[in-house]
């Protein structure tokens, strides 16, 4: 599946199936996307890749993300601890598919929905899989 930015200057090449595909409420997501909570999809590594166009790399504490040079959209975190890599759910439009919340006990607020909320990450992610009592 191939996939644009917003202004369509960078062209990302989805070759995998998502891990998974969630909300993050982590500190880090809230400040580099000036959001409450943001829309992530996992995959190994190597399904992502950036075809074409140019882009910026930046990390706010230790985690890098890509950026389109031109219109700015965060496109990609790098995983590369775990060997994966996230793309912004908001690029896959209605393939994108939430399945739980990450990094609850770092909300700004809670989110009451149908979904699983995890304080941190589930276990089979490395967590703990303690879950919020929202
Ligand atoms: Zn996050
Ligand atoms: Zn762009």
């Amino acid at each position: 599946m191939k996939l644009t930015c917003p202004c369509e200057a960078v062209t990302l090449q989805i070759s995998a199936e998502p891990i998974a595909q969630f909300w993050c409420h982590c500190a880090d997501c809230q400040t580099v996307h000036g959001a409450a909570y943001v829309a992530e999809s996992i995959y190994p590594a190597t399904g992502v890749e950036i075809v074409s166009g140019e882009t910026t790399n930046f990390a706010l504490k230790k985690t890098p993300r890509i950026s389109c040079a031109k219109c700015g959209t965060r496109l990609v975190v790098e995983l590369a601890e775990i060997e994966m890599r996230a793309i912004s759910g908001y690029l896959l439009k209605d393939a994108f598919k939430p399945s739980l919340h990450i990094h609850c006990s770092e909300a700004i607020a809670p989110v009451r929905d149908s979904l699983p909320h995890f304080a941190n990450m589930p276990a089979a992610f490395g967590g703990d899989d303690r879950l919020m009592d929202w």
